[in-house]
């Protein structure tokens, strides 16, 4: 019997199962007053150490997917933005958007939740197991400019491929160069019905020629971004504001109204199979 167990601790210690060797014992005690079966004692065990681990492993993956500071579905009040609908959000929570390769868009003004949105749709990825990235345009103009400057374009954009899905935050409010819009371009390109992403953004689509500085950038990114899309409006107040509601004047309380997207023409190719699953609302 002792020998038994010190092999088994033995094993635990060699497969790195520090939670079901810390249980061990009292597994035992359990066992031996006849409280659980040995098939409970064994679930204990197994259920603890991978317990541990999946934890591990969904605080790492919301680090390096830099999902910090961490939102969640769970943390969103609903009631407070009746425009948006719940179902839908929860259905996207499924992340068939993901299997699919979608683009999910979230637009509103200021202070909706669109941020805590991605991030918490982005929570619900890595628990699932995929992997994310989150970032603002324009911090991902920034990576790729330096990576082209450094000669390393290829490996950066490898880097965004490896990610199933991969959240673009803030895109509008600080205005991009023809440069920085031509390698988001390249990026977006890549991606094109391999990868999913997330885009938030407080402006409508047809100010992204002026948030990209080049019209004919925005128009081809568009086309790519809305093909196979999903745009969820809100259109509410500042969650930030709430307390302060009487203080911001009536023409700056939201309702900022976002041009829906222009239905893309292609030019030059027949428009085959190039079905517009556009769902606004
Ligand atoms: P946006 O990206 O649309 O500007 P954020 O998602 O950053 O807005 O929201 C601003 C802050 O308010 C964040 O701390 C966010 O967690 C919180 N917040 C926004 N909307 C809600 C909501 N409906 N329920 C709970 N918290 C919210
Ligand atoms: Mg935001």
């Amino acid at each position: 019997m002792t020998q038994i167990l010190d092999r088994i601790r033995a094993s635990l210690i060699g497969l790195r199962m520090p939670k079901a060797l810390e249980s061990l014992d009292h597994m035992m005690r359990c066992l031996e007053r006849g409280e659980i079966s040995a098939l409970e004692a064994i679930d204990g065990l197994l259920a603890q150490e991978h317990g541990n681990r999946e934890g591990r492993r969904v605080t790492m993956g919301m680090k390096t997917s830099r999902l910090v500071p961490i939102k969640t579905i769970e943390g969103f009040d609903f009631s407070f933005q009746p425009s948006l609908d719940r179902e839908r959000i929860l259905a996207l929570a499924q992340l068939d958007f993901i299997e699919r390769a979608e683009v999910v868009h979230l637009l509103g003004p200021p202070g909706t939740g669109k941020s805590h949105l991605a991030t918490a749709l982005g929570v619900e990825a890595v628990r699932a197991g995929k992997r994310v990235y989150r970032a603002t345009l324009a911090e991902v103009v920034d990576m790729l400019s330096r990576a082209e400057r450094d000669g390393r374009l290829p490996e950066r954009l490898r880097f965004f491929a490896r990610n199933s899905l991969l959240i673009v935050d803030e895109i509008g409010y600080l205005p991009i160069t023809p440069g920085g819009a031509n390698l988001f371009f390249q990026l977006v390109n890549q991606r094109y019905e391999k990868g999913a992403m997330i885009l938030t953004s407080n402006r409508g689509f047809a100010e992204w020629g002026e948030v990209f500085g080049d019209p004919v950038v925005a128009t081809a990114l568009l086309d790519r971004l809305l093909h196979h899309a999903v745009v969820v409006q809100i259109e509410g107040a500042s969650y930030r504001l709430r307390a302060h509601a009487d203080l911001i004047p009536e023409h700056t309380r939201s309702h900022a109204s976002i041009t829906p997207p222009p239905l893309q023409k292609r030019r030059g190719r027949p428009p085959k199979h190039r079905s517009f699953d556009l769902q606004i609302g």
